[in-house]
């Protein structure tokens, strides 16, 4: 087959170089090629349309496109970077460089793949107004996940992801995880003519960006120190691969992975893998991770690994799932109009929104997480379970919308359909069902952290509150507040609900409204899950 005298490499997720199909075949398929980075400066790295990144994720992912640049650099070619919007600067880039293809790869989530079909029909329409007699050729990939979706749907009945994850297994199950690609070690020249003309046309708009280019106060060396000892995310492959390798070696512990038993609050470090970031990103392939849990479950006797759902093979099976449901269910980010939503009528206080995002509810455990949340991007799953029951059918009676909004803010591996998809699950308006089982904001936390060590390293102030005290310290007598420094109602909140209260009336609440909606469509049965409830 020919070769594209001239390609491009748009670069989204996948920002690697080892088992990248779409990068692979890029390369291989065009006598020159032009990697690029597209950043829209108002809405830097969104998922949904006006909802900007955080600066934690914002500096992963400077990092992690400076670390793409680096390589390429050393391969003689270069990133070259554009601030714009796509559908805006993608047109005048395809037509300065006369590109034959575009490859990229191709999201699964609902917001993107609208993004994507205006920029690439804005693609067309300029070529088409510049009376271009060539076509360029969209070649997009499907590989941020084990299998593309389409080919799961081909598979389901109505072409819709099935309600459960046991059905999603059996169907999993059926396939094999395709091996890895080679590495991509070179890469075609840049077209320099091209760039040069880029260059001049984008001008200013055309370098690699700071966090303050992009409007966030914090410059890169003051997120040096953030993240706080085992809970720091350097962005990019090396560093993805680097914790990949350092998790492997665990291989015990790999092999026996139970999601259910890992804890929320470990004051020191993560004590699951830690590698949504990278996954999130494609810092890392999901199927090298998938690959290198096999070789680690290899090594043991079958009837010694733990199984999926709680494995950490079922783990990346949810991933899958998640994207499926996401995928094949319209209006998925909505309550309203969305087909699997059961109608929640949730009430709209902004204010109890807020406390609860700032970590001002007055029940540390939940405070706690929210700061670690707020100050390293990064809470392990039963903290996401913990606060997102809190804000919704626990406690606070806000939708499950709003809760996704701030974790879309704040996660570094804040992902459309993950996130979308637990939202639902915690707040019992789709997937669980459970209503009744709910998590306690003072009990559930101590199970794992009887001395609250994590609140203590999270809230400072509490460092020298008694371990008796600290998941409720409204019941410590006034004169131990004083003397520890934690006086509620002065300088720590007062609970912000009265939680054995409401979350009792919330459940009847829920009941009413599940009541309301009976003949809607069959419940599914519930699920065991990972949730450690
Ligand atoms: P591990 O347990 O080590 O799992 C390995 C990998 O499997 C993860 O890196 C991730 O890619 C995938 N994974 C793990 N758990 C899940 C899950 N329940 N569903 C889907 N994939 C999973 N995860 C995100 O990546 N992005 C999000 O925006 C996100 N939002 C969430 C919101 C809520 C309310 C809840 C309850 C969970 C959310 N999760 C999200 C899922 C999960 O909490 C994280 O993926 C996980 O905690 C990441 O830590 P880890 O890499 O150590 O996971």
């Amino acid at each position: 087959e020919k070769k594209h005298d001239v390609a491009i490499h748009w670069f989204r997720n996948g920002l690697r170089f080892h088992d990248n199909p779409c990068l692979l075949d890029a390369c291989q398929k065009s006598e020159s090629l032009l990697p690029i980075y597209v950043v829209d400066p108002e809405f830097p790295f969104a998922q949904t349309a006006g909802c900007r990144a955080g600066t934690i994720r914002a500096n992963f992912l400077l990092e992690s496109i400076n670390e793409v640049d680096e390589k390429l650099r050393k391969m003689g070619s270069q990133l070259v970077v554009v601030l714009g919007k796509s559908h805006e600067v993608l047109p005048e880039i395809v037509a300065t460089t006369q590109a034959k293809a575009l490859f990229y790869e191709q999201e699964a989530a609902a917001p993107v793949r609208e993004q994507d079909a205006e920029t690439i029909q804005a693609i067309k329409n300029r070529l088409k107004r510049d009376g271009k007699n060539y076509e360029c050729k969209f070649e997009a990939y499907a590989t941020h996940t084990l299998h593309p979706m389409e080919r799961y749907l081909a598979q389901c009945k109505d072409h819709t992801a099935p309600s459960t994850y046991g059905s999603f297994t059996k169907i999993f199950n059926k396939m094999s995880v395709a091996k890895e690609v080679n590495e991509v070690k070179e890469v075609p020249s840049l077209p320099n003519k091209s760039v040069k003309l880029l260059e001049k046309s984008f001008a200013e708009a055309l370098r690699m960006p700071t966090l303050k280019d992009l409007g966030y106060a914090a410059a890169a060396d003051d997120m040096k120190n953030s993240g706080k000892g085992g809970y720091a995310f350097a962005g990019g492959e090396n560093a993805a691969i680097e914790l990949l390798a350092k998790n492997m070696a665990r291989s015990q512990w790999v092999a026996t992975f139970e999601k259910p038993k890992t804890s929320p609050n470990d004051a020191t470090r993560p004590s699951t893998t830690a590698l949504s970031p990278y996954v999130k990103h494609g810092c890392i392939s999901p199927r090298r991770f998938y690959h290198e849990l096999s070789k680690v479950y290899s090594k043991y006797n079958s009837k010694e690994t733990s199984k999926p759902p709680v494995s950490l093979h079922g783990q990346l099976m949810w991933r899958d799932f998640n994207y499926l449901v996401g995928y094949s269910t319209p209006n998925f980010d909505k309550m309203i109009d969305n087909p699997i939503a059961r109608q929640i009528p949730w009430d709209d206080d902004p204010d109890l929104l807020l406390a609860w995002k700032m970590s001002k509810t007055g029940y540390p455990y939940i405070d706690a997480i929210m700061t670690q949340l707020r100050e390293t991007g990064w809470i392990h799953h039963l903290a996401r379970h913990s606060v997102a029951c809190f804000l919704t059918r626990g406690d606070l009676w806000q939708s499950w919308e709003d809760g996704a909004t701030v974790f879309e803010e704040y996660l570094i591996d804040a992902d459309w359909s993950i996130n979308n998809f637990n939202w639902q699950w915690l707040s019992c308006t789709a997937h669980f069902y459970q209503y009744f089982r709910c998590y306690s904001p003072i009990a559930f936390g101590k199970k794992t952290d009887p001395n609250g060590d994590y609140i203590r390293k999270w809230l400072p102030q509490f460092k020298d509150m008694p371990a008796k005290y600290i998941y409720e310290p409204w019941e410590a007598p006034i004169e131990l507040q004083k003397k520890v420094g934690v006086i509620v109602g002065e300088n720590y909140p007062h609970p912000i609900v009265d939680h054995k209260l409401v979350s009792k009336n919330n459940m009847s609440r829920m009941k009413e409204a599940y009541d309301a909606q009976k003949n809607r469509e069959p419940m599914p049965a519930n699920e065991s899950h990972s949730s450690g409830l």
